[in-house]
């Protein structure tokens, strides 16, 4: 099976994660063609807390951009899934401690979320010794947020040119806004940011607001619920 990837398409899906893979890559086509961009715009279907037998009608019909928030589950379930689907290109999406900066760097192809300096010298050391380096990009705490994960705004451009001179390939800045605030005003200002940092990519707008971020300039989405369905409570220990 397989489901071509414009909006143009007609086949209709058999399977729900399939058909609503299908129409998040409509509405994603929708919203770029009332931006009038004609600059792409990539889906990062996010897989956390989804068995492989659930992702899979996805990949079947030929999603390949994966996103994970946590390095022990995606080792779990990525390995035989890339060895399974050609192409795949998987993206770490939640925070990265120092002790699991070697298995990142060996699993993931992008790095999402990268937030301070150490982080980033201990996945130059590790793509050094691995002699793999993973694109990254530097996540940015755009609501200014306590207990929010992220650089702060006025410090962005500094540790993206720390990464850049510890030979990181930063491809774009990520954001997740307060969940409790309009988020236009956070994707605005996010790409704005990443305009003065010289990096020409963002990485924003999920479920609920992925058509806002592309009227914003969004170059990555990164969509969980609209296609997998609802996901189990995260219990309180994690
Ligand atoms: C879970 C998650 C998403 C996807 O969220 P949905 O609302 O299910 O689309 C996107 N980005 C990050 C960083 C996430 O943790």
């Amino acid at each position: 099976m397989s489901l071509l990837n414009d909006a143009g398409d007609t086949e209709v899906a058999d399977n729900p994660v399939a058909a609503g893979l299908l129409a998040v890559q409509r509405s994603i086509a929708e919203a770029v063609a009332a931006a009038g961009r004609s600059d792409p715009v990539h889906l990062v279907a996010v897989t956390k807390t989804f068995d492989a037998e659930h992702i899979r009608p996805a990949l079947d019909a030929g999603q390949r951009i994966v996103g994970e928030n946590r390095v022990q589950e995606a080792k779990a379930k990525w390995p035989a899934l890339k060895e399974a689907y050609e192409g795949v290109e998987l993206h770490l999406l939640g925070p990265l401690q120092s002790n699991k900066v070697k298995d990142a760097v060996a699993l993931f192809d992008v790095i999402q979320s990268i937030d301070r300096e150490k982080i980033a010298s201990a996945i130059a050391k590790a793509a050094d010794a691995a002699g793999r380096m993973p694109r990254c990009m530097v996540q940015v705490n755009i609501g200014k947020e306590p207990q929010k994960a992220g650089v702060l705004p006025e410090e962005t451009a500094g540790l993206v040119d720390r990464c850049r001179a510890l030979g990181l390939p930063v491809i774009a800045l990520m954001a997740i806004p307060p969940v409790d605030e309009p988020p236009g005003p956070h994707f605005a200002a996010l790409a704005k940011l990443a305009d003065g940092c010289g990096v020409d990519a963002t990485s924003m707008g999920m479920s609920a607001d992925y058509a806002e971020a592309i009227a914003h300039g969004a170059t990555w989405v990164r969509v969980g619920s609209a296609i997998f369905g609802a996901r189990p409570p995260v219990p309180k220990t994690q």
